[in-house]
């Protein structure tokens, strides 16, 4: 049951359900794809002759494809219906504190091409250079007519409404429009996301799978920073002014490593890629105010780390376990706030996952109050395309899908 909310609400016309059977039909599609005509009316529970208008509108829109399938059958071959993604592109734009990342993706995720260069801290400038970088990337070929738009990424949190990022401790801004200058400059339109949302986004909308599995989940992102993706009954959890899912800012203990936010003691000090190669050199992990930050990735500190652990070496191991435990301590509080039916966890260091699940899994086991939530399944994220770039391609293709609002 949902509550109506009288200040937002639409009513239900005619062409309302309409929207609502396409939706239903392409979200069908996607997830059985490639399915027939006669599958899909099974799946929806209608007669095939109610889908037939249905399907030739979004044959005829471009938004779906029907192929006959391969046979030496006599007759006329049956066809077969699929969601069309190849020739429909998406621009993501991924801003760390170290890099910046572009990469050209078609609809379901297919990389094309990409591009990085150091992130410039000036905002101005920094649209700049990724305007530069992103017309080099949609000059050729027909790339820019097929763009359909820009999914940005940013390491902070985003006011949905507006577009503004309204804190990125890592970059020190506050209060900042970098989504409007750029849709300006590349006369594309721009949606912006901190990145654990984007990851879950890409989760919900790309992958396949029903259920629990990608309605009700938590996606935890180690980067630079640590942040987290709340999904219940397949939406994302923002909170009244956009600042739900911070855990990483939620201290673990009020005397421990100072964050980039200023405070002491948040979960991102002791989990962080900075907090697993402070370890690993035997440094104070934390920031320390006045002192730069090294302006190295600390993405491909940490993946020498992990190939340091894998040859076997002690301090690297080491470092990787205490960061697992950490780990396992923040997650064990997300377990216990929302009780995700899983929680996914992206970032380089999961490429060590097998070195540091035990860790992980014996913190949460500490922390947890029931056998259940201490049984959360905590996976980590097996995509091959990075799943920050990922989720900038799906807040692009993600509307696409979504399930237009009534009542
Ligand atoms: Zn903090």
């Amino acid at each position: 049951m949902r509550k109506l909310n009288p200040l937002d609400f639409r009513l239900a016309t005619r062409q309302t359900s309409r929207d609502v059977n396409r939706q239903i039909a392409l979200n069908l599609i996607r997830e059985h794809q490639p399915l027939s005509r006669a599958d899909l009316a099974r799946h929806m529970g209608v007669r095939r002759s109610v889908i037939t208008t249905l399907v030739n509108e979004l044959v005829a829109s471009d938004v779906l494809d029907e192929a006959p399938v391969e046979t030496v059958r006599r007759g006329r071959p049956p066809t077969l219906l699929s969601i069309r993604t190849a020739d429909r592109l998406a621009l993501a734009i991924d801003i760390r504190y170290s890099q910046t990342t572009l990469l050209l993706a078609d609809f379901d995720g297919h990389a094309i091409e990409s591009t990085a260069f150091d992130t410039i801290v000036s905002p101005d400038r920094l649209v700049g250079k990724i305007t530069v970088a992103a017309r080099a990337l949609l000059s050729s070929g027909k790339r820019r007519s097929r763009c359909e738009g820009i999914g940005l990424i940013v390491p902070g949190m985003v006011d949905e409404a507006s577009g503004r990022v309204l804190n990125a401790p890592q970059l020190g801004w506050r209060d900042v429009d970098i989504a409007v200058p750029l849709s300006r400059a590349l006369r594309l339109p721009v949606r912006i996301e901190n990145a654990p949302v984007a990851c879950a986004s890409a989760k919900m909308w790309l992958g396949r799978g029903t259920g629990a599995s990608t309605h009700d989940f938590a996606y935890v992102i180690v980067s630079d920073g640590i942040g987290v993706g709340l999904v219940a009954d397949g939406r994302v959890l923002r909170g009244a002014t956009s600042t739900a899912g911070e855990f990483g800012h939620l201290p673990l203990s009020m005397s421990g490593p100072r964050c980039l936010c200023g405070r002491e003691g948040c979960w991102e000090a002791y989990t962080s890629n900075l907090a697993t190669v402070a370890r690993f050199e035997g440094k104070s992990i934390g920031h320390e105010p006045g002192k730069p930050r090294r302006r190295g990735s600390s993405a491909a500190a940490v993946q020498s780390i992990v190939a340091l652990a894998r040859d076997g070496d002690v301090r690297a191991t080491r470092a990787l376990e205490e960061t697992g435990r950490f780990l396992g301590l923040g997650l064990s509080n997300i377990i216990t706030a929302v009780n995700p039916a899983r929680i996914i966890v992206g970032g380089e260091i999961t490429a060590a996952w097998d070195l540091l699940e035990d860790a992980v899994r014996d913190a949460v086991s500490a922390r947890t109050l029931t056998a259940a939530a201490a049984a959360t399944p905590i996976e980590p994220d097996q995509t091959t395309v990075s799943p920050r770039l990922l989720g900038g391609a799906a807040l692009v293709a993600a509307p696409r899908f979504a399930m237009p609002q009534v009542a």
